[in-house]
């Protein structure tokens, strides 16, 4: 096997279509193997936080990439957003998730928040501004409905109690998007680490065994009190701004999908074109070859789907069917492709010391986190409800 820490770009290149400009991808590719690459598998077993790759993506760029210029971002569209988190989860997919809570946090803000927040946070994340974002609690996970956590109104703003469950990057976030109940129903929040009342607590549950960024802690809010203006939309409609925002990291949670199917590809390949038996090189076997021909002919029908999404994004029209299609079948993909990849590469593929484990194990996380195949299926689901009654209309 070639050296198991060199990237096989070359491949990918050839392989699959690069739907976004070159000299961008070069850049980006270049500043994953620096920033990412070296440190993927010691974060991934000690489940550390990425600070170190996070700070120096946000150096040259690219954890505010679709933020206007005045923000210190690109105004860059969400196809190169998309490449960003690709091409990071294609070394690490616990730094594909560390920036997609950063990318939640700035577009909330972006999309809601007051003019006067907005001035105050959004500079921040060209500086490296770590976020995390806040929504499950104990009792309440898929159904968002209502939520333990209260937001009461107070002359000056607002005072919050509660406490999140399996915070992603809330080991090392400076500040959380918190969605509370106030009277008018679910709102949503920013609140930074350094408030009063602000704690972590690491629980039983806080190391997932995929997607291991650091421990998913509980965020302890006690009597914190927060400014009117961190109060980011309407009141209310906390479910509204969370379903808005999800269609966002669904899009790019799918490219982080295609990153780890990617890598899982290209590595199995290295394998089968190196590896001999029975006087042959594997991948000279049909059986073998019918593998790789399944795995790409779905990495490159969930990446046209992932890129179709990030264009409904970037044309501002409704996505919310396009985006959960582009993370069910991203997530299914890398998960199916993680698993023929390591049947490909026989012993080697369930060694320890082989990156094939935490594929799977990061592939098969996603198929819960950010929203499960099930929900994802239920709002693709509501659509052709919806279909089916303009349909009845139109036949009467
Ligand atoms: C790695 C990881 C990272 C996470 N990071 C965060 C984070 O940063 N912030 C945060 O707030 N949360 C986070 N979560 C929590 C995540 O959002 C929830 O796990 C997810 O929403 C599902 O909720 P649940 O686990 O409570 O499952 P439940 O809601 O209890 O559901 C259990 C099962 O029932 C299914 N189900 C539920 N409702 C329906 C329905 N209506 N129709 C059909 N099936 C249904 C689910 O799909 C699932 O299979 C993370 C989870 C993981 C695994």
């Amino acid at each position: 096997m070639s050296n198991p820490d060199v990237l096989p770009h070359a491949w990918s290149r050839t392989l699959w279509r690069d739907l976004v400009d070159g000299d961008f991808l070069d850049g980006l590719r270049d500043a994953v193997a620096q920033d990412v690459l070296p440190f993927a598998d010691e974060i991934d077993r000690q489940d550390i936080y990425p600070v170190e790759s996070i700070k120096r993506l946000a150096r040259k760029g690219y954890t505010a990439l679709t933020l206007a210029e005045k923000w210190g971002g690109q105004d860059a569209s969400f196809l190169r957003c998309a490449a960003v988190f690709e091409e990071a989860s294609y070394a690490s997919a616990a730094v594909g998730i560390s920036l997609i809570t950063i990318l939640q946090a700035q577009t909330l803000i972006k999309l809601f928040g007051t003019a006067s927040l907005q001035e105050k946070v959004l500079p921040q994340f060209g500086e490296g501004l770590i976020t995390s974002y806040a929504l499950t609690e104990a009792n309440h996970g898929s159904d968002i409905r209502s939520l333990d956590t209260k937001a009461l109104k107070t002359p000056t703003g607002w005072r919050l109690n509660g406490r999140k469950s399996f915070i992603t990057s809330g080991s090392a976030a400076e500040a959380y998007i918190v969605l509370a109940e106030t009277s008018a129903g679910v709102s949503t929040f920013f609140v930074r680490h350094d408030m009063p009342g602000i704690s972590n607590e690491t629980g039983p549950n806080a190391s997932t065994f995929g997607l291991r960024n650091g421990p998913h802690v509980d965020l302890i809010l006690d009597d914190v009190e927060l400014p009117d203006d961190h109060l980011i939309g309407i009141e209310g409609k906390g479910v509204r701004n969370a379903v808005t925002t999800l269609d966002f990291s669904r899009t790019v949670a799918g490219a982080i999908s295609i990153g780890i199917a990617r890598a899982a590809f290209d590595r199995a390949l290295a394998f089968a074109s190196n590896r001999l038996a029975f006087d042959k090189h594997v991948i000279d076997f049909q059986g073998i070859q019918w593998y790789f021909a399944d795995m790409m002919a779905e990495i490159d029908a969930a990446r046209l789907l992932v890129y179709e999404a990030c264009g409904a994004l970037d044309r501002h029209e409704e996505i919310a069917r396009y985006s959960s299609e582009a993370k069910l079948l991203a997530s299914r993909v890398a998960t199916r492709t993680a698993e023929q990849a390591i049947q490909i590469c026989g012993a080697y593929g369930v060694t320890e010391s082989a990156p094939f484990g935490r594929y799977l194990r990061d592939a098969k996380a996603y198929e819960i986190a950010g929203g499960s195949s099930e929900i994802l299926k239920n709002t693709i689901g509501r659509h052709l409800s919806k279909f089916g009654e303009s349909l009845r209309i139109a036949q009467k």
